[in-house]
């Protein structure tokens, strides 16, 4: 029996400028292609309808059928992951196993027991940088310590970077070292994972130099259809390789390179500090005394609350699974300062609802929201959603389009009072903050 080097994909749904298979192609004649919907992951998910699941999904598709007429197959696999590979060794004569870098606390844990087992069995583990530029202590201020401060980050960020980080891995040179699969196996179907798929049109993975070069005057107008990229869901799950992406950036837009680091910004705070997890990154802030209604808490996530701009961006997040950034930092604003109800509940619900959500970006952008993380809006600056609705939809056409209701007598009254939101606010965060 030959022997198999396997890749297993994660968040990198691509076959081409693929770091970690890359490396496997090059080393290996034999590569299998892999993908586990982890269990571990999948049964936590109420809806069973998630989107995600669904855009994983036709990404395999994709990518089994490219894999086919190559004469190779992507075995696809539900379970849990170390079970999984159990399993496969005995199916395979497997000699090693490639993957990329993931730098989630879970996933931390799940490619560490992986890497045991398969040390175990002598079958060699390697890892690779794939979805960020620079990775965990890369980027390190002058004392060798992780920046908390996002400009300095970003100043040495931009320092670093030379055209050997932005090169593509150019794996259509070794096409012909997939493993040649006789026997395709059939496709796991929805039904197999225990999901519903639909219709749903995801944006596309169409760089638009246009929307580039225009992001700095229009990203923050939400009324706009094509002000920012709507690359989210691709970054996320790799359907694009970061290093295309910042190649456009450099070309194009300065400004929308800075939010590829942003988010790069954040994925090495989780690394460092995996205890933002669950915690405020700035620990005093635990003291303070949140509220927790759960009626209040409903009208936010419903869209009800009377303020025309955080029902917009809550209803827009509901029916498409996208919110504009300029909404996302109003509603939660909102929940945490206006309604006092504690970061986390938000953070949840976005986890829950967002195509493109992401553990780092999502924590680090909540706790920056609430006050309460490590670059964060000081807790005295408390959006007023009324200005920012003046500000950027002057015209109301964003607010219109998800809430049609508005300007009649059916749209429902403010839930709470700006200011008396705004002064309990501010006396609440200075109370926890002096205790
Ligand atoms: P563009 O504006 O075109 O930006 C390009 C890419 O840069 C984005 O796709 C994203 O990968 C990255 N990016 C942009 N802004 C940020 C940022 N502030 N922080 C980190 N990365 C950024 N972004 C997520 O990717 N996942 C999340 O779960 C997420 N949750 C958020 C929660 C809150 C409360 C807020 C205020 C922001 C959140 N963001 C999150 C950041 C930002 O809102 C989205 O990245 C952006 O709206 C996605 O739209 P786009 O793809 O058109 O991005």
């Amino acid at each position: 029996m030959s022997k198999f080097t396997v890749f297993w994909f994660r968040r990198d749904l691509r076959l081409e400028d693929n770091a970690g298979l890359y490396e496997a192609m090059r080393v290996s004649q034999n590569v299998l292609p892999l993908f586990i919907f982890d269990k571990n992951i999948l049964d936590q998910i109420e809806d069973k309808t998630d989107k995600r699941v669904q855009f994983i999904h036709s990404c395999l598709v994709k990518m089994k059928t490219e894999l086919n007429s190559l004469g190779s197959d992507l075995l696809i696999r539900h379970g849990n992951p170390l079970d999984i590979f159990k399993q496969l060794i005995k199916d395979f004569k497997i000699e090693a196993v490639y993957t990329n870098h993931d730098y989630e606390p879970y996933a931390k844990d799940r490619d560490h027991r992986v890497a045991i087992f398969l040390q175990e069995q002598s079958i060699e583990f390697k890892s690779f940088k794939d979805q960020v530029i620079f990775e965990k202590s890369e980027i390190l201020s002058d004392q060798g310590k992780p920046y908390t401060v996002y400009t300095p980050y970003k100043n040495k960020w931009l320092a670093s970077l030379d055209e050997f980080y932005l090169k593509s891995y150019p794996n259509n040179r070794y096409r012909h070292h997939f493993a040649k699969i006789k026997k395709i196996e059939a496709l796991l179907t929805e039904k197999n994972i225990g999901f519903t798929f639909d219709n749903f049109e995801f944006p596309t993975e169409e760089v638009n130099s246009k929307i580039l070069s225009k992001y700095a005057e229009q990203r923050d107008f939400p009324y706009l259809d094509k002000g920012t990229s709507l690359l989210g869901i691709h970054l996320r799950f790799g359907t694009l390789s970061v290093r295309e992406l910042a190649r456009e950036g450099k070309k194009f837009s300065a400004v929308w390179l800075s939010e590829l680091i942003w988010r790069e910004f954040f994925m090495q705070i989780l690394w460092h500090f995996p205890l933002v997890e669950k915690k405020s990154f700035k620990e005093k802030y635990e003291k303070i005394k949140w509220r927790t209604p759960k009626d209040d808490f409903e009208l936010w996530c419903q869209g009800q609350t009377g303020y025309p701009i955080v029902d917009a961006g809550m209803r827009e997040l509901n029916q498409t699974g996208h919110m504009h950034n300029r909404v996302r930092m109003v509603v939660a604003s909102f929940l945490t300062k206006h309604l006092l109800i504690h970061w986390h509940h938000g953070e949840r619900y976005f986890a829950k609802k967002l195509l493109d959500y992401d553990l780092s970006a999502n924590n680090g952008n909540w706790q920056w929201a609430a006050g309460t993380g490590c670059d964060a809006a000081p807790y005295f600056r408390v959006f007023n959603p009324t200005s920012q609705q003046e500000k950027f939809d002057p015209d109301f056409k964003y607010i219109k389009k998800w809430v049609p209701e508005f300007g009649t007598e059916k749209y429902v009254k403010p839930m709470i009072d700006h200011s008396f939101a705004r002064n309990r606010a501010l006396a609440e965060f200075k109370k926890g903050l002096e205790q």
